[in-house]
């Protein structure tokens, strides 16, 4: 259930996780071009543009990369979500004993719970 819930969550996030890379940087820049005209260019788009691309070629490859992002944020939440579930399971569940443990926290170790000698049975 942590790994579904972490999947979907890292999946929602992909659109953000993948403003990082260039390609989608760049399409975000060709989608809102700079309107001031008191502002240059950025130098992606003038680089961009010296290559003759296709618009189209961009926002191919930034939904290329975007996909890429969607299934890693479904593999990345869920590999999360297996961690937490790893831990609070951990927590939750009690191990069996086949032997008397005592409390490490208040045991001054006095073996008065010892009932059993090895060296009378030796
Ligand atoms: S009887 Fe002594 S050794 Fe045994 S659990 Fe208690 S404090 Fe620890």
């Amino acid at each position: 259930m942590l790994m579904l819930a972490g999947g979907w969550t890292g999946s929602q996030l992909h659109e953000q996780l993948a403003g990082v890379n260039s390609k989608v940087k760049l399409a975000k820049q060709i989608l809102n071009p700079v309107t001031d005209k008191n502002q240059a260019e950025t130098f992606e788009i003038e680089a961009f543009k010296s290559q003759g691309k296709q618009q189209s070629q961009a926002f191919a490859e930034a939904a290329e990369v975007l996909h890429q992002f969607y299934i890693g944020g479904w593999i990345l939440g869920g590999f999360i979500g297996l961690v937490f579930g790893g831990l609070i399971a951990g927590r939750i569940i009690s191990r069996y004993q086949a032997d008397y443990v005592p409390n490490k926290g208040t045991c001054f170790s006095c073996t008065r719970c010892v009932d059993y000698c090895p060296v009378k049975k030796a």
